[in-house]
């Protein structure tokens, strides 16, 4: 057996695992379906950003250079572990396994400082959730900090790391089944490079995604519908890992008919492409008005910022008549919408009056649209103040849906307006794991020995909902939680 520990796939979780585990003394093989070319899966279309519990200017020091000046600046806000255990709590309607999420939220700072070791580089997060009050930065999104380059300079980082530190890795490896004697997990089998391959090591840790990219999958799990959207991310996401753990007896665990999806251009691809990243999507929904094929609204846009919004309401999409949603703006907020208003690829539109923009919207009933916007504009409250960095309670009286913040007429031509689809970003449903170890455990809920997990596949999380910038700290925090485990038992077996 040349490898301690072989890990399956290679994002963001993958290749904490393999770096945990080798510095816990295990050889590390990482095997990865995709082509060089591809590598990185869904990590490496992710914005950035990245929420982790902090409560002081030292907390972010450890991630993060902050000069002085810059923090004299700014005002950072907090995420609390309280906060953050608040929002995780609230976003999944108490569902969160309480073990799980207080893994997450109290290791989150530790581990940002653990990948900094790791050569990953963090910056300020200016660009995201940020905005000058009384001349000063302030940062309104508890994520103060993304890392540099996106997901891909994420992947990047530590596939550097990975390669430094002697991980070896196999590309265009499609691992497809466990070697499993009935008791013990001691290597895979795998399509390499078109020909059938077994490799062995005394343990695996797989972190090989969700079923996002697999329309079969989707159906099955999340309902009818679902095979119709956009996939934001990776091709390679086919649920494979979720498929040959069930095999052997592996205990499912957590919201298998629930994933995370958004509003995403209509006429993006049916994947993700790395050179737009995740700029398909349109988070500035919070200040304009959601309108469907019968030009009605059908969400509270409003109901809070977008991080605690957006993965739900990709869902909502999908569920309108022909599965798509315009969003439209007048020209107050244009210089509020975020970066991906203004890429080169999207499905926009734009009238200098309601009527004209009307014909306009492609799919929509034009007298539907105009009716909801009468009614909208007669609603929203004229005596509260507009405030974009608050939730300033500016919010309509008299209709359903209400919409709650950042309600204004809609009434200063030009008008633009976005034509979205859902786009899956990834699914909920997955294994359940030891806390202590990230050992995959099995439907009598004992542990299989030699089988880990981490990254989407660790079921329990996220219920209905997601708050923004989790996924890529909680594969961190339990890719390096399961390469650990791995390891040791490796060196013990
Ligand atoms: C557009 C977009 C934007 C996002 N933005 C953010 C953000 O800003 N902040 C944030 O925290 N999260 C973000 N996310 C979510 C985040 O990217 C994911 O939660 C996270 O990357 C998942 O990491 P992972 O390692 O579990 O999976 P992945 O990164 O998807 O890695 C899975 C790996 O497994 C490989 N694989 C699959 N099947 C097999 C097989 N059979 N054999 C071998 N290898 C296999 C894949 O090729 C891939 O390398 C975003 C996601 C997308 C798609």
């Amino acid at each position: 057996m040349e490898y301690d520990v072989i890990v399956v796939g290679k994002g963001n979780a993958a290749l904490s695992a393999a770096l945990s585990a080798q510095e816990n003394g295990a050889k590390v093989l990482i095997l990865e379906a995709a082509s060089e070319d591809e590598h990185g899966g869904n990590s490496r279309f992710a914005g950035g950003v990245m929420r982790f519990a902090y409560e002081s200017l030292e907390d972010l020091r450890r991630v993060t250079d902050i000069t002085d000046e810059e923090a004299a600046n700014s005002n950072f806000g907090t995420n609390t572990t309280d906060e953050f255990f608040d929002v995780l709590f609230r976003l999944t309607s108490f569902r969160t396994d309480p073990d799980l999420s207080e893994i997450l939220v109290t290791q989150s700072l530790d581990t940002m400082a653990w990948l900094r070791t790791k050569g990953a580089k963090f910056i300020l997060n200016h660009g995201r959730q940020s905005g000058m009050v009384d001349g000063k930065r302030v940062y309104f999104g508890n994520m103060p900090i993304e890392v540099n380059g996106g997901g891909a300079g994420l992947v990047d980082y530590l596939d550097k790391a990975a390669k430094k530190n002697g991980i070896d890795i196999q590309y265009d490896t499609r691992v497809s089944s466990l070697i499993f004697d009935g008791e013990t997990v001691s290597g895979v089998r795998a399509q390499q490079k078109g020909q059938p391959v077994e490799l062995r090591a005394k343990s695996v840790v797989l972190a090989c995604g969700g079923f996002e990219a697999n329309p079969e999958m989707r159906t099955r799990y999340l309902g009818p519908g679902w095979e119709l959207c956009k996939v934001r991310g990776s091709r390679f996401n086919q649920g494979d890992g979720l498929k040959m753990a069930l095999d052997i007896g592996a205990a499912p665990y957590g919201n298998w008919s629930g994933c995370h999806a958004t509003g995403w251009d209509r006429n993006a691809p049916e994947f993700g492409d790395v050179t737009v990243g995740d700029q398909f999507q349109k988070h500035s929904y919070i200040f304009g008005l959601l309108i469907n094929a019968d030009g009605k609204r059908f969400v509270d846009e409003g109901a809070d910022f977008h991080s605690f919004t957006y993965a739900k309401y990709g869902g909502a999409v999908l569920q309108q008549p022909a599965q798509f949603a315009w969003q439209v703006f007048d020209s107050k907020v244009s210089k509020l919408l975020r970066s991906e208003y203004r890429i080169k690829f999207m499905t926009k539109v734009s009238a200098n009056t309601l009527e004209e923009l009307a014909t306009k919207l492609e799919g929509v009933n034009p007298d539907g649209f105009l009716k909801t916007v009468r009614e909208y504009n007669a609603a929203v409250k004229k005596d509260v103040p507009f405030n974009h960095v608050v939730k300033d309670g500016k919010g309509t009286e008299g209709i359903e849906p209400k919409k709650s913040n950042w309600a204004q007429a809609l009434d200063t031509p030009p008008y633009d307006a976005y034509s979205t689809t859902c786009g899956i970003t990834f699914t909920f449903g997955g294994l359940r794991i030891d806390k202590e170890t990230g050992q995959v455990v099995n439907v009598h809920f004992k542990p299989i020995p030699g089988l880990y997990c981490a990254g989407e596949m660790v079921g329990g999380l996220f219920y209905f909902n997601y708050p923004s910038g989790t996924g890529l700290v909680s594969g961190a925090v339990f890719g390096r939680l399961a390469g650990k485990g791995a390891a040791l038992a490796a060196k013990q077996g």
